[in-house]
């Protein structure tokens, strides 16, 4: 291109035109792709030819991500969002319609059910709330336009359980969608798919990120259903970026390790807890004393990071524990390497009324935490300032 002048040469000189790296790691940071022809351009776009367009629709190392995280939860397919949230509304908006009727778990990330009150329902979509594992709730509220379930499990911050298995038999007999939020556990500790669900939706901001890097999500079920919600993500933008996919991408290399670390701190933190006089009462799914740890232990390969209990005192006690860690991030993020800790009764769950608050077992004395990677002795340690 020598011949060429100034801001030609600044704009067209230098680069290498390889292959796109398909099987590297390589961050593909273009918002669009080219073609060798007006005859490729136009393959591509009818759809004839496959391959990468535009950024939006598809990008490399976005679909590395989406072919990863679909092999490890053993789905068709999967399509990444630019967030949780957006994994969550592209599901819904892209497989409902006006006047139909969803059923929703009462116990869900509070700007999940947000969502559902503010936004949802101005489309015409009815939701019926029901408790997570009360199975013949969630039978009787099905009506003639139930399409979907829509559920996390465990329940955070309280470790409530549904029965998925059992729960996917009830859908399937109706003809619904079951969706499962599996950000809690990550495929590396349940597969909602193998007992039955239709849809995992993932919050990959949490423990697939694990570091507190980025946001991003992910929605995984059948090649139909998927492609369903690519055009919905096609359509209107929160697709994930390239940068962004390759955190999360390298996150899944180590995220099953990670679990294993998380759960282990937590199982040691809830056993010190359980046995302190001053904590009424310690709710973490891999003690016995949970009601759902049997089940939990029956479809989940491990019992993850989230530990919450109750202090005697009442909220003036959980904000002085609080106050008196060091270690601890006071902050409601979780799925960090860095533990942190949270009153969700004035946090995630202050905007509930009262009522809704007392539904879901959510008093003034209890505290959450989300326990990660640090030495599990000094998070004890720390807790232990403050009680
Ligand atoms: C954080 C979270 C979300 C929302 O994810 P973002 O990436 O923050 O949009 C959804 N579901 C659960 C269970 C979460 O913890």
């Amino acid at each position: 291109m020598k011949t060429l002048n100034f801001d030609t040469i600044a704009i067209r000189e230098g680069y290498q035109t390889t292959a796109e790296q398909e099987h590297s790691e390589a961050i593909f940071m273009t918002s669009s792709f080219v073609f060798d022809s007006a005859e490729q351009a136009a393959k591509r776009f009818s759809k004839e030819e496959p391959g990468n367009i535009y950024a939006r629709f598809t990008n490399p190392t976005v679909g590395a991500f989406e072919r990863k995280l679909a092999a490890l939860e053993g789905a068709q397919a999967c399509v990444a969002t630019s967030s949780g949230m957006a994994a969550i509304f592209a599901t819904l908006m892209a497989l409902l319609k006006s006047g139909d009727h969803i059923v929703a778990s009462r116990d869900m990330f509070g700007t999940t059910t947000v969502m559902l009150n503010s936004i949802v329902a101005k489309f015409n979509i009815d939701i019926s709330y029901v408790d997570l594992s009360d199975l013949s709730a969630w039978e009787s509220s099905i009506n003639d336009k139930t399409k979907l379930f829509l559920l996390e499990t465990p329940s955070n911050p309280l470790g409530q359980v549904v029965d998925i298995t059992a729960l996917s038999k009830i859908s399937k007999a109706h003809d619904i969608l079951l969706a499962v939020d599996n950000c809690i556990l990550t495929p590396a500790l349940q597969n909602p798919i193998a007992l039955g669900a239709d849809i995992v939706i993932h919050s990959a901001t949490k423990y697939i990120d694990g570091q507190g890097r980025c946001l991003a999500g992910a929605v995984l079920g059948t090649e139909d259903i998927m492609e369903q919600v690519h055009g919905f993500v096609r359509a209107t933008g929160p697709s994930l970026s390239a940068f962004n996919a390759w955190i999360v991408l390298k996150g899944l290399d180590t995220l099953s390790l990670r679990m294993k670390a998380h759960s282990d701190n937590a199982m040691k933190l809830a056993t010190w807890l359980e046995q302190q006089e001053s904590i009424e009462k310690t709710h973490y799914l891999g003690l016995e004393s949970h009601p759902h740890h049997q089940l939990a232990k029956s479809q989940q390969s491990g019992f993850g990071g989230i530990v919450s209990f109750e202090v005697k005192g009442g909220r003036k006690a959980a904000f002085k524990l609080i106050n008196a860690t060091e270690i601890f991030s006071i902050t409601a993020n979780l799925g960090d390497t860095k533990s942190t800790i949270t009153h969700p009764f004035s946090t995630t769950h202050g905007r509930l009324t009262d009522e809704e608050k007392s539904m879901t077992n959510i008093s003034e004395g209890l505290v959450r935490l989300s326990i990660g990677l640090e030495d599990v002795n000094d998070l004890i340690a720390d807790i232990n300032k403050g009680l």
